[in-house]
């Protein structure tokens, strides 16, 4: 079999890959939600992966895996490695998971990050109330996570922290400094109205950053261990942060009991290294659409399960394939595997466009492993044409 086009369009906001190949096969891959700017960048590795033999994934990834790099810019890798397995399974007509090794579990639990609403405030009650609201949701989700401190508009809070707030209309601009006593107190009063909420019925993890340094990280770790959360995400680098700081992760770490989490910005396993072999963080979390795909993300699961870590992947605007390529790779990750990030599709007519999704998708906060070959869940051209762009007309042809 031999890769005859490389094709991407935007659907909504996500890039969606199409390798084609001469055997009439076409494989898919999903590029985040956030990132439709990213086009262009798929299509750049057109040239280089036309004639590779895409059920080779491993010896077609090593034409352009190298051309990657920290979020954003691996997500177009990260897409194409997908595609891959699709068009991979399709070919020999078993389901991705029985490509990475077969299954470990029948069931996969994913975490909810996807279904928020817009809080009023990021006042103590507000955050009790979304609680609730998450608990009553008929997915059963058994963990849930918060944005709090940097990774909400809680920053913006006059005198939360020594530091200048970012213009709200610049992007990429990294809020950090010193947590003023006010500001930790208030973070602390959020926590407590969460888990008051939230009891011990559902497990509760914080995204945190990046943004704090390393002595109130240190002092809001050990001020939350009677609360038993899930972990805490980001806090000292992290998201859209290209580079990893594995050696001050491991002082937070090793000062507290609560397990301390990174990874969603980090491209390929090689960048996981230290976080694992230093045991600089208890949980980590690549994102298959970031980190090199889903063989990428299982090497380092593997790697982390040998260290004593657990695996908590990213996934939040991952969108509905993302969502396949999840489930297919969760299914056959070590027991390391805590939960994957629920992605939802955004706009809802992506539930639309798909053939393959159970219905419902979560109960009791699990996804059942479906069995259909390659990732198991097909856009309907038919359907999906019609959101099509006018120069990416010939998309599905
Ligand atoms: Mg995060």
């Amino acid at each position: 079999m031999k890769i005859i086009d490389v094709k991407c369009a935007v659907i909504g906001k996500n890039p969606i890959v199409r390798i084609v190949t001469d055997q009439g096969i076409s494989g898919f891959g999903e590029v985040e939600q956030y990132k439709p700017y990213l086009k262009p960048f798929v299509l750049q590795f057109r040239e280089p992966l036309l004639g590779a033999d895409p059920t080779d994934v491993e010896r077609t990834m090593l034409r352009i895996r190298q051309r990657g790099a920290f979020k954003p810019y691996g997500a177009a890798i990260s897409a194409i490695e997908m595609a891959l397995w699709d068009v991979a399974g399709k070919a020999a007509g078993l389901p991705v998971y029985k490509l990475l090794g077969g299954k470990v579990r029948d069931r996969v639990r994913v975490y909810n990050g996807a279904l928020r609403t817009k809080l009023p405030s990021y006042r103590p009650e507000d955050m009790a109330a979304e609680m609730k609201r998450m608990m009553a949701l008929p997915e059963g989700f058994t963990i849930v996570k918060q944005g709090i401190s940097f990774h909400s508009p809680m920053k913006n809070e006059p005198g939360y922290f020594y530091g200048e707030v970012a213009p709200s209309a610049l992007h990429g601009w990294l809020d950090r400094g010193p947590m003023t006593e006010r500001g930790m107190n208030y973070t602390l009063d959020c926590v407590a109205a969460m888990k008051e909420a939230l009891g011990d019925k559902v497990g509760l993890a914080l995204d945190c950053g990046p943004g704090w340094m390393l002595p109130d990280a240190i002092r809001f770790a050990r001020a939350v261990e009677k609360h038993n959360l899930m972990w805490l995400e980001d806090m000292l680098t992290g998201d859209y942060v290209p580079f990893v700081n594995a050696d001050v992760y491991r002082d937070l770490t090793v000062s507290t009991t609560t397990p301390i989490h990174t990874g969603e910005q980090i491209y390929l396993r090689q960048n996981f290294k230290d976080l694992i072999e230093r045991q600089a963080v208890r949980v980590v979390g690549p994102d298959p659409c970031d980190v090199g795909g889903i063989a990428e993300l299982k090497w380092i699961a593997e790697y982390a399960d040998l260290h004593g870590i657990l695996m908590a992947p990213h996934g939040t605007g991952n969108g509905v394939l993302g969502l396949a390529a999840l489930v297919q790779v969760c299914a056959a990750l070590p027991h390391n595997f805590i939960a994957f990030e629920y992605p939802a599709g955004d706009p809802l007519w992506w539930y639309d466009i798909v053939d393959g999704l159970p219905n419902p998708i979560v109960r009791d906060g699990l996804i059942d492993v479906w069995d259909r070959p390659g990732m198991g869940v097909d856009i309907v051209p038919e359907r999906a044409k019609r959101y099509l762009a006018d120069e990416d007309k010939n998309f599905f042809d």
